[in-house]
């Protein structure tokens, strides 16, 4: 089995005592690729490092919208700079989070009107958080795309989900799908094409069922993918094919 979390957050303080233990934990379990999209420009130097460093460490560079305090003017313009480097595999975490009261919605938006044009200028994925925004987001898409990408810790409903999925965007799944009370969201993973899901642990937030408290980590990816295959009856062989698939397919990853 060969899986790849979609999204993590392997450059923060979290795993900065034993990342390469954290890396090896998952591999051995199988999972060998890792999508680590940025938070802010202060980060992107060690997004770089780290890729040197680690094989199947692919960073993505953005602002992503919860820590819009940080972000500058001068950020927005030294960012396509990075996109445009060779390890770079997306464009984000950027998006909406309407959530956290304290986050100006316009600012928001005009710097994830940047992103999604970024990316259509330069072909990338964009990786979207989408928190009781998802509305907005698809009506950003579609008036500043077409973009692909993927709406990560996907928390919509299924008819947007459809929407999304008619706009060729992915639907990023994680821990949430392993507690047996998310209806809502397992059903969504029960209804859409398999084609269009990517497996997530979004380390070391959003936590597997019964391990609440606790730092997430990719090797507890394997969780997601075992939820994803009994959810829709299918093997975990081929859940992991194919979500490994639609992971290489959007990133452009190498088989
Ligand atoms: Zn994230």
């Amino acid at each position: 089995m060969n899986l790849i979390d979609s999204h993590c957050h392997l450059d923060v303080a979290e795993f900065a005592e034993d990342l390469p233990q954290v890396l090896s934990r998952a591999r051995q379990l199988g999972v060998s690729g890792f999508i680590v999209p940025a938070i802010s420009a202060s980060g992107w130097p060690r997004l770089a490092d780290l890729a040197a460093l680690h094989p199947g460490f692919h960073p993505a560079y953005g602002l992503h919208p919860m820590f819009l305090a940080e972000h500058t003017d001068a950020d927005l313009e030294a960012l396509p700079s990075w996109v445009s480097r060779p390890e770079c595999v997306a464009v984000g975490e950027c998006g909406l989070d309407f959530f956290v009261s304290d986050l100006d919605p316009e600012r928001q938006e005009s710097i994830l009107i940047a992103h999604i044009r970024l990316a259509v200028a330069t072909g990338k994925p964009l990786i979207i958080h989408a928190r009781r925004a998802t509305e907005r987001v698809i009506q950003l898409l579609r008036r500043h795309g077409p973009a692909k990408g993927v709406i990560h810790s996907y928390s919509g409903s299924l008819e947007q989900a459809r929407r999304l999925i008619g706009m060729d965007f992915m639907l990023g799944i994680g821990g949430p799908i392993t507690y047996p009370r998310s209806s809502r969201i397992r059903e969504i993973v029960k209804d859409v094409p398999l084609s269009h899901l990517l497996l997530e642990t979004d380390a070391p937030d959003q936590p597997m069922a019964g391990e609440q408290g606790r730092r997430n980590e990719p090797a507890k990816l394997v969780r997601v993918a075992e939820a994803m295959a009994e959810i829709r009856g299918l093997s975990l062989t081929e859940v992991a094919a194919e979500t490994r698939l639609n992971a290489q397919r959007l990133f452009g990853l190498a088989a």
